[in-house]
């Protein structure tokens, strides 16, 4: 489950098994999360109580920042197939590039990277973005982030509580695939 997943998810699961408030927030949103059949519901509830938890952190990361959109993005089946009914416009020269690079081990530049649906700094699917996206805060200069600038530092927020959420969806929703793997299934 977690091959594609973000460390910070991996953190979480782990720090569940030590840490009480954290293992009963677990327990309680895999029960929450499995009550609900519909998946766009499961998914849509799973967001919305993500967001609610980051609303207040304070993060310096700013509206039109996308470096970590650079990075390799894992999702649940019913994550893509939320997108897909939302019929995003995507780089068919990116998604190519990227299949290259995931699946065929094919080196590519760090422009080619980015994740398909990011249009002119843009998320084209903000509203239905993957979990993983919703989780990426830093405290430190939003420039650091950028992955062809690595000596500098890079500050991640705290974002456990939420984190935990996603581990709860997750185990519930096991099957996790890259962004331009899942589109093309
Ligand atoms: S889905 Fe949106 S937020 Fe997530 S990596 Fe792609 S462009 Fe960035």
């Amino acid at each position: 489950m977690y091959r594609f997943l973000p460390q910070i998810i991996h953190n979480a699961q782990v720090e569940c098994r030590t840490n009480d408030e954290l293992k009963k927030r677990l327990v309680f949103y895999l029960k929450s999360i499995s009550m609900i059949s519909d998946p766009e519901k499961r998914l849509e509830f799973v967001r919305e109580e993500i967001d609610k938890t980051l609303e207040s952190i304070d993060s310096s990361c700013e509206k039109g920042c996308h470096f970590c959109c650079y990075h390799p993005i894992g999702l649940a089946k019913s994550e893509m197939r939320s997108i897909k009914e939302f019929s995003p416009r995507f780089s068919q020269a990116r998604l190519e590039q990227q299949i290259d690079f995931y699946a065929n081990n094919i080196a590519i530049e760090y422009e080619q990277k980015k994740c398909v649906f990011l249009d002119n700094g843009q998320c084209g699917v903000y509203a239905k973005r993957p979990l993983v996206c919703r989780l990426a805060h830093v405290k430190s200069d939003p420039a650091n982030c950028q992955l062809s600038n690595q000596s500098q530092n890079i500050e991640q927020l705290s974002v456990q509580t939420a984190a935990v959420i996603a581990v709860a969806f997750y185990q519930l929703n096991p099957e996790v695939e890259l962004i331009p793997i899942s589109l093309t299934q």
